[in-house]
């Protein structure tokens, strides 16, 4: 069913149409139609399965035109809230409402003055917006639309107090959109607490891996990761790499010896100021740096367009993060690659995720020494050869580009 079917008005079917999207997702086929009627979603999605759309659509037709603060959207992280805030800017950009985004890091003086100017949306993380809330900054009783998104994650870093005491300063009348990659009891218990008589929406389970992943695993000693690292990188003429460290200091360490093999590259960790994470995150997108090295928490839910692949230094602590990590590649329909080098120890957390994703994962060879060769070779191998021209020319594959690489 095309979007146009789905009951939304013209403004945001060019919001759509302006983003490229072809038809709705599935999490937006089953969450449009009952949120434009009003009624609460509790949703269970994966990131990249669309669902920001699926609850910023419905929010903002449900706003209509510029007026008081009545939609607030919670989420757990300052890049998320950046990210959706983005997403649903671009998406009213042919509405006059105006939307807006508080998260802490940042100084207080811009986030006022857009509060005072009047916005219709604020995406925000729990700590700074009971700031605001204390500071009379700003004001929930005239939200109509109370968006509760990557729930799981919000109880993960702590937010559950702040949360029930945002909840209640909304009106009670109001409309609750609630998203969740699990729901184990605890959430289920705040969703029952939060939500009235919700349509409930399962996509997919959280614990299957995109279809257009292709994964795989290297197992390879410890001390040999960081040569293979660099082989897979080398190999690759691919534009944007992710790589996943399980700690902030292993990612800082990670980096500086990419650097030192002169990559250009950004690092994404919690202990970072607010303005190092952002030129970061835009220098990734934006392609000024070819590998970004990131934590699980700051890379939940990122959205970066055309992640060629990922790379887990570390097997993820939790069977549910490497399912949310390899989904930053192969994004809504694009394909992707996906490794993880595992060392003898994380064998055990190796058997776990493949347990929880039901399903073995490709280990790729590394014959005889975990000289990375092979690994890089195997890499190359797996990359989709050109489609030939119909003119019997060879194909164009574009400038080839070694990502990362300084351009100076
Ligand atoms: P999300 O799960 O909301 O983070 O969305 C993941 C990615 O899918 C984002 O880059 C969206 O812009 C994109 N996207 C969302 N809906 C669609 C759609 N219907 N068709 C194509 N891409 C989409």
């Amino acid at each position: 069913m095309p979007f146009t079917k789905l009951g939304l008005t013209k403004p945001l079917l060019e919001g759509v149409q302006a983003m490229g999207y072809g038809d709705p997702t599935p999490v937006q086929l089953r969450a449009i139609p009952p949120a434009l009627e009003g009624r609460d979603i509790i949703a269970s999605a994966q990131t990249g399965t669309g669902k920001t759309a699926a609850f910023a659509l419905p929010a903002l037709q449900k706003l209509g035109q510029h007026g008081k603060l009545r939609c607030l959207v919670l989420e757990p992280t300052r890049e998320l809230a950046m990210q959706v805030e983005t997403s649903m800017r671009d998406l009213a950009r042919f509405t006059d409402l105006r939307i807006g985004s508080v998260f802490g890091g940042v100084g207080y003086g811009a986030q006022r003055a857009a509060l005072r100017d009047g916005l219709d949306v604020v995406v925000a993380t729990p700590g700074r917006l009971e700031d605001h809330l204390q500071q009379g900054t700003i004001k929930l009783g005239d939200i109509e639309v109370l968006v509760l998104d990557e729930v799981d994650r919000m109880l993960d870093v702590g937010f559950l107090p702040p949360m029930k005491r945002i909840i209640p300063k909304c009106p009670k009348d109001r409309q609750t959109l609630f998203f969740s990659a699990t729901l184990p009891p605890e959430i289920a218990q705040l969703a029952d607490w939060a939500l009235r008589d919700p349509v409930r929406i399962e996509i997919g389970a959280s614990r299957s891996v995109t279809s257009t992943v292709k994964h795989g695993v290297y197992i390879t000693d410890q001390g040999g990761k960081f040569g293979l690292l660099l082989a897979l990188l080398k190999a690759a003429d691919s534009t944007s790499v992710l790589i996943f460290s399980r700690t902030k200091h292993g990612a800082d360490r990670i980096a500086k010896r990419l650097r030192a093999n002169n990559l250009s590259v950004a690092v994404l960790h919690a202990n970072r100021s607010q303005n190092q994470r952002i030129e970061a995150l835009e220098g990734f997108k934006s392609g000024r740096y070819g590998i970004m090295v990131a934590t699980d928490i700051a890379a939940r839910g990122i959205d970066v367009a055309g992640v060629s692949h990922v790379i887990n230094y570390d097997i993820p602590q939790h069977p549910e993060d490497y399912v949310h990590r390899i989904g930053r590649t192969g994004r809504a329909q694009r394909s992707g690659d996906a490794f993880t080098l595992v060392a003898p120890d994380e064998i055990k957390k190796l058997a776990a995720i493949e347990r929880f994703i039901g399903q073995k994962i490709e280990r790729l060879q590394l014959e005889g020494t975990n000289v990375p060769k092979h690994g890089a070779e195997a890499m190359a191998a797996r990359r989709p050869k050109p489609e030939p021209r119909m003119d019997g020319r060879p194909a164009f594959r574009g400038p080839k580009r070694r990502f990362g690489r300084r351009r100076d």
